[in-house]
């Protein structure tokens, strides 16, 4: 949770304590940016598989889906929302094989990515994106411009 000259950092492997974290400072905090990391579908994926078909992963995945909407919530509930332009996405580092990952198989190397907000352009996203994508998009969406010389490898992907 990054404010204006400040850095808030809170570190859990406790999903639900990150996400009681990150409504608290939603609801109340200053600050341009946020990132919430959720670590139990990669432990439920290292512990039973990374397979939809998997009941303990498909159900972290389901728990994870209720947080990211409690997010959502609070973030709509915001006083000032009315006065704010949110981008919100949600991606994944990496996707998973058997029990593991790091390699390069497709169903490592494929991940949601799901973008909503003002500056969204609705519709499915055709060229498949990558995790590199995510900063350009972001940098991008708080109207920092991006240079060349910094050698990104991502483009913008989803935004108008
Ligand atoms: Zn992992």
């Amino acid at each position: 949770m990054i404010g204006k000259g400040e850095n808030n950092n809170y570190y859990s492997y406790n999903d639900r304590k990150v996400v009681r974290r990150t409504e608290a400072f939603l609801y109340s905090g200053i600050f341009d940016f946020i990132f919430t990391h959720f670590i139990s579908v990669d432990n439920a994926g290292h512990l039973h598989g990374f397979s939809d078909a998997v009941l303990e992963y498909a159900a972290a995945i389901e728990e994870i889906d209720g947080y990211v909407g409690k997010l959502v919530d609070a973030i709509r509930n915001r006083q000032t929302y009315s006065e704010e332009e949110w981008l919100v996405m949600l991606v994944s580092d990496h996707g998973g094989r058997g029990k593991g990952h790091g390699g390069t198989s497709p169903e490592e190397k494929t991940i949601p990515y799901i973008v909503e907000g003002l500056t969204v352009e609705p519709g499915r996203i055709v060229v498949p994106p990558l995790q590199v994508d995510v900063v350009p998009t972001v940098l991008t969406h708080l109207g920092v411009p991006i240079k060349p010389e910094w050698g990104l490898d991502g483009k913008v992907v989803g935004l108008k």
